[in-house]
């Protein structure tokens, strides 16, 4: 069995005496390998649990040793991972994770603290990048995840794999919530919350919940096809995404409108939800079905997939490594995924048929984990924010760390959530930028959520929409 030697291996690393903005000092006296020293007593205080949901196959079974063996444990990638700066301990580090799957794999059994330190990874991946000796954290992420789900409270769960199976991929159904939901945000019927019957836990969570939520625009369906009068250098579809498309609608538009600027034609075909949601939670089979029917969907179709959601776009790039050993699907789904672009890459490489206009603005750019860390688009953006005339772009320390938003995260590990965003928003301040500029839709609710929470008159902008801006909007 491995023995987590917090204080041996923390005394190593380059910023254990030094975490950081908002993260707890390091405990060195923190026995790692105590915390997670927990029976199955413990599962009781699980709600939901049962004794038989615990019952996780072994280690052995589930995780391939050599991903295992490439960790030296050497620790560069602590100071690159936010839950081990948000809390300063080893069990809430890649390195800790990696001991706890170790434990596992090497035949100790799975127990509820071990998959709770799991569970808290924001899956942001910013490990891997530090990572010298090329751990693939990501994949062993993959195999773990999915046997977890017993640890979870079952009546979520159950929630959770519905809307991952019946609400996200279901667009008329989502919009009409959507519409609902606006609907409740313009009614101000949320000042009736603190006067309802219901336990105080219950409504300190909804009102977490309310504040992750932007205002929802109207809805406005996307154009099955655009384009602008001339020449035409090509065709693309876009992936429009089920929640991006409810909250950042009006992101999708201005994306094709850029497109179409880009003498391109662009289209929208039909499609469902890419899953991302669904895998990160465990549903993998559930992910795996929605990326069958995009394939087929999009094998219909020409050309590059344009993907406004960081999110979706890093999913969509994964379905040939997701279907891998699907000899049906394998070569599919990686000619699938190599026509997935980030919408910033696919601008960066076009040529605009005009100027843009000046935008006099200074502002800070967040890269999203799933852009810069999983697709690894990292300049991109930059040069499309460079190409606008007096926009001032202040370098954000930290930029490529998680917000804490991470999917639905937010929403179920709130509170290490809010420890996340903490210290990104006061990175944001520090750079006094008037507005902050992501892209995708997790982030931008995220630290919507952040500027609303410090009372800061900064605006929060998918790249896409500032883009537009420069180049005259919508007509
Ligand atoms: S995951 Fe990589 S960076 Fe982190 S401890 Fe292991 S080898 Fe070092
Ligand atoms: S994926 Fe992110 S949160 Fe999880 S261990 Fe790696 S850096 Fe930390």
């Amino acid at each position: 069995m491995v023995e987590l030697d917090n204080q041996a291996n923390s005394s190593n690393l380059p910023n254990s005496a030094n975490p950081g903005i908002g993260a707890a000092p390091i405990n060195s006296s923190i026995d790692a390998s105590a915390q997670l020293n927990v029976g199955q007593a413990e599962a009781s205080k699980i709600p939901g649990t049962t004794s038989s949901a615990l019952n996780c196959p072994t280690g052995a079974s589930v995780l391939d040793p050599k991903l295992l063996e490439a960790c030296i444990h050497c620790g560069l990638c602590l100071p690159a991972c936010p839950t081990y700066l948000a809390t300063g301990r080893e069990t809430e580090s890649p390195r800790g994770r990696i001991y706890i799957l170790k434990m596992w794999q090497e035949g100790q059994a799975m127990e509820p603290r071990m998959a709770e330190h799991l569970d808290s990874c924001l899956g942001c991946m910013g490990c891997q990048t530090a990572c010298p000796s090329g751990v693939q954290y990501e994949k062993l992420l993959t195999q773990a995840r999915p046997h977890l789900q017993g640890f979870k409270d079952k009546r979520a769960r159950k929630l959770m794999a519905f809307a991952f199976d019946k609400i996200l991929p279901d667009y008329p159904r989502l919009q009409l919530l959507g519409k609902m939901l606006r609907m409740y945000q313009q009614s101000r019927l949320s000042r009736l919350l603190p006067a309802l019957p219901i336990p105080k836990k219950w409504k300190r969570r909804l009102q977490e919940w309310e504040s992750f939520l932007p205002e929802v625009p109207k809805f406005k369906p996307l154009p099955t096809q655009s384009w602008q009068s001339g020449e035409k250098t090509g065709e693309v579809q876009v992936f429009a995404g089920c929640v991006m498309d409810i909250f950042y609608n009006h992101v999708n538009h201005a994306a094709i409108r850029l497109l179409t600027k880009q003498r391109k034609i662009a289209k929208v075909p039909e499609q469902t939800c890419c899953g991302a949601l669904a895998a990160h939670a465990g549903e993998i089979e559930i992910a795996k079905k929605l990326a069958k029917q995009n394939i087929e969907l999009f094998e219909r179709t020409q050309g590059d997939i344009v993907v406004t959601s960081a999110g979706c776009g890093a999913m969509l790039k994964e379905y040939g490594e997701m279907l891998e050993h699907d000899p049906h699907w394998s070569k599919r789904a990686h000619e699938f995924s190599s026509r997935i672009k980030d919408i910033t890459e696919s601008l960066s490489k076009g040529q605009f048929s005009s100027a843009p206009n000046p935008i006099n603005k200074s502002v800070t750019y967040h890269a999203a984990c799933h852009l810069s860390h999983v697709q690894k688009v990292k300049d991109a953006p930059v040069e499309l924010l460079r190409i606008i005339p007096g926009l001032k772009l202040i370098p954000l320390e930290e930029a490529e760390h998680c917000c804490g938003s991470a999917g639905i995260y937010n929403l179920l590990n709130t509170e290490m959530s809010l420890k996340v965003l903490d210290r990104k928003m006061n990175y944001i301040k520090e750079t006094k930028a008037e507005a902050i500029v992501s892209t995708n839709p997790g982030c931008l609710l995220q630290l919507k959520a952040g500027v609303d929470n410090e009372k800061m008159n900064t605006r929060v902008y998918h790249l896409v929409e500032l883009l537009d801006e420069a180049f005259g909007g919508e007509k």
